[in-house]
């Protein structure tokens, strides 16, 4: 049976490189008569947040990437989110224990640092130098029995190469002495994502893994995984990652890359759909414009190409732009900006900001205009009012840029404190640093309050609009 799933962890924005990723394994396993799981791998406490798992579910299912088994819809092999599934790693971590695959680290950071340091000098990376490998069981025993805290590492094959089967890349080779012995159990219990998947990616019966090409290096620890515990390896399939213009990896310093941005923006899930599946993909007829559907209809993963896939945002446009004109009757279209922003819940939110400086509902339409609108248009002029010179005024956008972008709470008080720790950081007076913030959000000197549309806007629009107008 076909069984491919998405592993996302929740640790940030919903991102776009989550969706294409999603995309090509549903389109794999319905192409195949097979299924597509969901499992979100929340290992890393201090950075998982269930804000974060909501979001990557809510814009999969605005994308309608559906899938058969997940944390929300459950399943024979759950449970699907790794937090609730400590119990299990940790009953394997002690089977490779037990037969010598792995082994207690009691090495202190210190220690680890200065081995680091030593190996910088001599010009070399071999990672972890084995010291603890010589432990005997007793001594093991006893400093465990004594509460020292400890993590258990993967041993690694000290020589030979490892071989990893690509559908795409044919055979991958990686020499093992460049692979490190990775920690697979943290001092506090929890797996690291190594051990998490392939213990999940076995026990869930995933049978094809396809992910970005950034988790190749990856790949031979997880292969000498399945070796110790004697399972069948899942079949590699390691697509290209989507690129910035200048060919450098998709990064939001460059790019939108949260998908929410994209549907605040007013993109159509099935054109954002259509987009993904041109990354790396072409359909054998040449057509552009094709539906999930089609794409399952008509996909071969050996179709893939590996050049590197240009996110390209004018084509994106273009894209919507084609399924806005061409595939909507007026009654639909109207439907869809009902069903996006032109309804009563959003604009609810939106009243209290206007209503006291509107003479005319005429007025109060183009008061709250920039909320419906995608980046306002930004020219050297547009800051001509503002008291700060060109460089202080993109420095001190920059860092309000930077601080909203660590905001975890997207709320109107802590967007105030941010603004506010800028200004008294760069010394600039807050209503000098608020004009122009004001005017790369609403594209004008004179609006409604720009704390409040922030706080309504979004983290995405609000960071979106900022590095539009620092661009
Ligand atoms: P950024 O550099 O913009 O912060 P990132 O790599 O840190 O991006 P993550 O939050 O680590 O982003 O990634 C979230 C998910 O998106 C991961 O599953 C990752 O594999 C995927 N992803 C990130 N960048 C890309 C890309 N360029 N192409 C495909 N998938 C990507
Ligand atoms: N949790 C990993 C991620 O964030 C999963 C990688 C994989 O697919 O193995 O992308």
């Amino acid at each position: 049976k076909i069984r491919t799933r998405i592993a996302p962890s929740p640790t940030g924005d919903p991102h776009v490189g989550t969706a294409y990723i999603a995309l090509f394994n549903t389109v794999f396993a319905k192409s195949q008569g097979g299924e597509f799981i969901l499992r979100i791998e929340d290992t890393d406490q201090a950075r998982s947040t269930p804000e974060s798992e909501q979001a990557i579910l809510d814009s999969l299912k605005w994308l309608g990437l559906n899938w058969d088994e997940g944390p929300d819809v459950g399943g024979p092999h759950g449970p699907y989110r790794q937090s609730d599934r400590k119990e299990i790693y940790q009953q394997y971590t002690q089977q490779l224990i037990d037969n010598d695959h792995a082994f207690h680290c009691f090495c202190s950071a210190e220690r680890l640092d200065e081995v680091r340091e030593q190996q910088r000098a001599n010009g070399e990376d071999i990672g972890y130098d084995g010291h603890c490998m010589s432990l005997t069981a007793e001594e093991v025993q006893q400093r465990l029995a004594a509460g020292e805290q400890s993590v258990v590492r993967m041993k690694v094959p000290e020589e030979g190469t490892c071989v990893i089967k690509d559908v795409l890349r044919g055979d991958v080779e990686i020499d093992w002495k460049q692979i490190d012995m990775q920690v697979l159990m943290k001092s506090d219990g929890l797996p690291t994502y190594h051990l998490a998947s392939v213990v999940d990616d076995h026990l869930m019966e995933i049978s094809h893994i396809l992910r970005g090409e950034e988790w190749i290096s990856s790949t031979p620890k997880q292969i000498a995984l399945y070796q110790y515990f004697g399972w069948e390896p899942p079949v590699y399939v390691h697509l290209p990652l989507l690129r910035n213009a200048d060919k450098s990896k998709l990064s939001k310093r460059k790019n939108p890359t949260s998908v929410t941005y994209y549907r605040e923006l007013g993109i159509l899930p099935e054109a954002l759909v259509n987009f993904l599946g041109m990354m790396g993909w072409t359909m054998p007829n040449g057509e552009e414009i094709f539906t999930l559907e089609d794409m399952t209809q008509a996909f071969d993963v050996n179709r893939i190409s590996l050049g590197g896939p240009v996110f390209d945002l004018e084509k994106l446009s273009w894209l919507n732009g084609k399924y806005l004109r061409e595939m909507h009757t007026p009654e639909q279209l109207l439907q869809r900006l009902v069903d996006w922003k032109f309804n009563k819940e959003f604009a609810t939110q939106l009243m209290p900001l206007a209503q006291t400086r509107a003479e005319t509902l005429g007025d109060i339409a183009g008061l709250l205009s920039f909320f419906f609108q995608g980046n306002p248009p930004i020219t050297a002029e547009s800051f001509a009012g503002v008291k700060l010179e060109e460089d202080d005024l993109k420095r001190a956008l920059q860092l309000v840029l930077w601080k909203l972008e660590t905001q975890r709470h997207w709320e109107k008080d802590n967007i105030f404190a941010d603004i506010k720790a800028v200004a008294d950081h760069t010394g600039i007076k807050f209503r000098d640093l608020n004009a122009p913030i004001f005017i790369a959000i609403t594209g004008s000197t004179a609006s409604v309050s720009v704390m409040d549309a922030m706080a309504i806007l979004g983290p995405d629009m609000t960071r979106g609009r900022l590095r539009h107008a620092l661009t």
